[in-house]
């Protein structure tokens, strides 16, 4: 039985999928249980295939194919994504890695965002193009006619991100549907950075939404996920095959428990993260140690109006270039207590990285710094801790490289 049509997002987040809204499940749990049985106890030899089991009315056989936890979890990421189909995975990977071989076999022709998160993009590279012969073109897709142009009889996937890493490059996700719906080529875009509370893909036309669950849906920086929801009955039936059979990639039970216990917050953090970096780009947009601000929320991002338009509210990730060289960069970050300086984004803890170092340091040097990926380019997950303390903990930074 589907959950019941819960109106508001926050609301949903919460309760869609969860256990008590259906017959069968209620023991009056107000927490999804985890179940990490491996299998299930059948009361008859069933006359279905078991392919046709229907874990959306309880009916459970083995984990692989349906898992009472993850079941939950799927569904309320439908819900919050207005999808009519969800998926989990062991990674944000696997679900891009599942998005491509759902759609596109060896010589297709895949249509990707030069931008895009930078696993994907060796992804396309080192697998689809270079074992699967999958003919991966990549474009500046903040113009829409550059996708236009790469879109040939060939396409069989257009992957998108918005808005992108470290760069906060923006597409227009409405007007590359309009694209691809007339070569009739699916369109996937990675949601990652804006999580559903700040951006619906599939509202604005895309057929596929993929979520890194490691990122905002969880939120805790303690579990690896991913998550892909779509409307598209067809796409739906190749990804359920992917996931349960022809990769055997779906999330744990346990993991699933953990991104639930996650989501149930997501609103709420996705406001402070937001406050939090809208403050900072402000804080930083007028001192004098910074060269560039890159935040969609900020007037002075040159897609300030596509970002208010197409996104509910802006993300908590930014990235700024500090007026100095890669050792000013070094000694600012180096200097900071409240900011961790690691990898990835969207947990509550506010993270700081350079990414030509750190991430992007495979990129030949010069197209990277072209790309506008330089030495002091620094990114930030801005977290949710008291604003003030974060930006006690920037002045620091800047007296460290500064010397101030
Ligand atoms: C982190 C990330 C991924 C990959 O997710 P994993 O969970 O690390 O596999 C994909 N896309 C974006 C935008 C990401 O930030």
């Amino acid at each position: 039985m589907d959950s019941p049509e819960y109106p508001g997002f926050a609301t949903r987040a919460i309760h869609a999928g969860a256990p008590s809204t259906r017959p069968g499940g209620a023991q009056g749990d107000v927490v999804s249980p985890i179940h990490l049985s491996s299998t299930f106890r059948l009361d008859e030899v069933p006359d279905v295939s078991l392919m046709d089991l229907d874990p959306s009315h309880g009916e459970y056989l083995y984990s692989r194919l349906g898992n009472p936890t993850r079941q939950v979890l799927e569904e309320r990421i439908a819900s919050l994504t207005g999808g009519t189909h969800g998926f989990a995975f062991g990674s944000g990977t696997g679900a891009v890695l599942t998005t491509v071989l759902a759609s596109a076999q060896a010589g297709d022709a895949i249509v990707a965002f030069d931008d895009l998160y930078g696993g994907s993009l060796k992804l396309l590279d080192q697998l689809a193009e270079e074992r699967l012969e999958m003919d991966v073109n990549l474009v500046d897709a903040r113009d829409e006619s550059k996708v236009a142009a790469a879109i040939d009889d060939d396409t069989a996937l257009v992957l998108m991100e918005t808005p992108t890493n470290p760069l906060l490059h923006l597409c227009d996700i409405s007007a590359i549907a309009d694209l691809t719906e007339q070569h009739g080529v699916p369109l996937a875009v990675d949601n990652t950075f804006s999580s559903p509370y700040f951006q619906q893909p599939l509202d604005l036309g895309a057929d596929i939404v993929i979520h890194s669950t490691t990122k905002y849906l969880n939120g805790h920086s303690d579990g690896l996920g991913g998550a892909i929801a779509t409307n598209d009955d067809d796409l739906a039936e190749q990804i359920g095959f992917l996931q349960r059979v022809g990769l055997g990639n779906p999330m744990a039970p346990f993991d699933a428990y953990m991104v639930l216990r996650g989501m149930k917050t997501l609103a709420a953090r996705m406001d402070i993260h937001q406050r939090n970096a809208m403050g900072i780009a402000e804080y930083l947009h007028g001192h004098e140690g910074v060269r560039r601000v890159r935040y969609p929320g900020h007037e002075s991002h040159p897609q300030y109006d596509l970002a208010s338009e197409q996104m509910g509210g802006f993300g908590g990730v930014l990235s700024f270039e500090l007026d100095g060289d890669a050792s000013h960069a070094r000694r600012f970050l180096e200097a900071l207590e409240v900011f961790s300086l690691g990898v990835s984004l969207g947990g509550v803890e506010s993270l700081i990285e350079l990414p030509a170092s750190m991430t992007h340091e495979s990129i030949d040097e010069e197209v990277r710094i072209d790309r506008g990926i330089t030495e002091t380019l620094i990114r930030v997950s801005v977290g949710i801790e008291e604003f003030d303390d974060l930006i006690r903990d920037l002045e620091r930074g800047f007296a460290a490289a500064f010397g101030e």
